[in-house]
């Protein structure tokens, strides 16, 4: 698989990738590298990783816990400190081996570490593979407000490695499928397509739609790295998805939700939208209905969370002016963004993902 070149970065893919990574650091010449990762990666992701580094380095591992509550900026705290007491200089070099938390959080650290170090992502999880590790977002959650700290800043290069996905449970393989159907949505009515039939899944079929899938994504970052317009459509489902997380993540008597499920709801509730307001029909809304809820399980918010879930939106990062903007679709493969919506058409969309 050719690699994916973008800005400021390079994403390869399976074996592509250590080639790469052992050509880089013998270049690179690094006073040191730090993997970063959390238990679950240390444990299942770690040793399949060195087996591939054909040289010795100085290599430090940084462990974290996993899960989102810790992507924050005690974490980061932490992490700043243990580099420091290693004295890692600005040569120093971080790889982050891990899913989306470890990715965003172990980019920011490094693009803020003595005001930048080099960095490489190697992502584990499928949401990280096709998403997260890919576009250069970094950043941490601020209470229970999403990935309200942060930079954009790319990393050296992405590793793609599938072999990782062998490990990871089921209900975050779905999670990572979120984004792949957003994609989908967003840009590519034929990879939505092949998308929603995933019944009869090979290794190679999944290969391909996650190499799709970062075609997707990067073109778009490519377009646009600092959101100013197309990259935006990459929000779709996430403005209501991140408030519905948010607002979870800080309920811990409610169910937990991965960010890709959180974000599956997000993309119901937006489609219904879309067809309130732009020109996705019905036919298509109850194919993305009932196509996320293949893969999702079905979550009853209480009615009354309603008004607080819509609270947080205030904080969405895609606000300007007080206004609150969302990214709907004119159709399957077409999205608009800075679109505005009432309070009563987004409790419609409540009462139909209810009704469901
Ligand atoms: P995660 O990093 O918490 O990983 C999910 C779980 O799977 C964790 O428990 C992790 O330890 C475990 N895991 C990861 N790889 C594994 C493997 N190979 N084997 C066994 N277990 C493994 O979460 P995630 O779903 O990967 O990512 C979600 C995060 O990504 C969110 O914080 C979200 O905001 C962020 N995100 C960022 C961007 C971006 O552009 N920066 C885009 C999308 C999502
Ligand atoms: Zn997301």
């Amino acid at each position: 698989m050719k690699p994916i070149v973008s800005k400021d970065s390079i994403v390869y893919f399976n074996d592509e990738c250590y080639t790469a990574l052992n050509a880089y650091l013998e270049k690179a010449n690094h006073s040191k590298i730090f993997i970063l990762v959390d238990s679950n990666t240390y444990q299942n992701c770690y040793a399949h990783f060195m087996s591939k580094i054909e040289k010795e380095y100085e290599i430090e591992v940084l462990e974290i816990e996993p899960g989102e509550i810790n992507k924050n900026i005690d974490t980061c705290t932490s992490i700043w400190n243990v580099l420091a007491e290693y004295g890692a200089d600005r040569k120093s070099l971080l790889i982050n081996l891990g899913g989306g938390v470890v990715t965003d959080l172990g980019g920011f650290i490094a693009c803020t570490y003595k005001r930048g170090i080099n960095y490489i992502n190697v992502p584990t999880s499928l949401l990280a593979m096709v998403d997260a590790s890919v576009g250069g977002k970094t950043g941490v959650d601020l209470g229970n407000l999403k990935n309200m700290v942060g930079v954009i800043s790319e990393s050296e290069m992405v590793l793609v490695d599938t072999e990782f996905l062998g490990t990871l449970p089921v209900n975050q393989m779905c999670s990572g499928f979120a984004e792949m159907l957003k994609h989908g949505l967003i840009q590519d009515r034929a990879y939505w397509d092949k998308m929603s039939d995933l019944s009869k899944l090979t290794t190679d079929d999944l290969d391909q739609l996650i190499y799709d899938s970062v075609l997707i994504k990067n073109k778009i970052v490519f377009e646009d790295p600092t959101e100013q317009n197309i990259r935006k459509y990459l929000n779709f489902g996430h403005t209501l998805g991140h408030a519905i997380e948010s607002f979870y993540l800080t309920h811990p008597e409610k169910p937990e939700l991965l960010h890709g499920e959180a974000i599956a709801i997000g993309m119901i509730l937006e489609g219904f939208i879309s067809a309130a307001q732009l020109s996705v029909t019905e036919l298509e809304l109850i194919q993305i209905t009932q196509v996320i809820l293949a893969t999702f399980p079905k979550i009853d918010i209480d009615p009354n969370d309603y008004k607080a879930i819509m609270e947080l939106l205030i904080h969405d990062k895609k606000n300007e002016k007080g206004n609150i903007y969302f990214v709907l679709l004119n159709t399957i493969g077409d999205a608009k963004y800075n679109c505005i919506v009432s309070d009563d058409v987004i409790i419609d969309a409540f009462e139909y993902y209810a009704s469901l």
